[in-house]
């Protein structure tokens, strides 16, 4: 955890971003997450808990310059924004399986993206997102099954 820490402070400074108090914080507080997504909103609240007087813009764009310089992860669906640590600083494009239960995260090595392409020869695919839903093996073990899922 420390040595995340230290990663993503070495790619602030390369990038020319200030380690200020709140930058330290938000990462500190996405490291605790580091293996789920959070949903900015309770990103936004925790960090205008820890400072008072800090406006959601900051908050948002501190994320948003985080994701662009590869610290972040961000995922959006049915127009919820939620963001998680990056997997790894050394390969930073892969694709996540997401448990449905507990929200864990994990990361899946290959991108299959060469298979689309080739049925796509006429298209310049200019971006794509790809995830993976299911029931992680810890909840399975728990007895967790598809039909006894929580729908949020
Ligand atoms: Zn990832
Ligand atoms: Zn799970
Ligand atoms: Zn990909």
């Amino acid at each position: 955890m420390a040595e995340s820490l230290t990663a993503a402070m070495t790619i602030l400074r390369q990038n020319k971003l200030k380690i200020t108090k709140q930058r330290h914080a938000l990462l500190e507080f996405l490291l605790t997450n580091q293996a789920h997504y959070t949903d900015v909103v309770t990103v936004n609240a925790y960090m205008r808990t820890e400072f008072p007087g800090m406006s959601h813009n900051t908050v948002y764009r501190n994320l948003k310059e985080f994701e662009e310089v590869g610290i972040v992860e961000q995922n959006t669906e049915q127009e919820r924004t939620r963001v998680k640590y990056q997997c790894d600083f050394h390969h930073q494009h892969h694709h996540h399986f997401i448990c449905q239960n507990c929200g864990k995260v994990i990361e899946l090595q290959m991108c299959p993206m060469d298979f689309f392409t080739a049925q796509l020869p006429d298209c310049k695919i200019t971006g794509h997102s790809f995830e993976l839903y299911g029931i992680c093996g810890t909840c399975q073990a728990a007895g967790v099954k598809e039909t006894t899922l929580v729908k949020n």
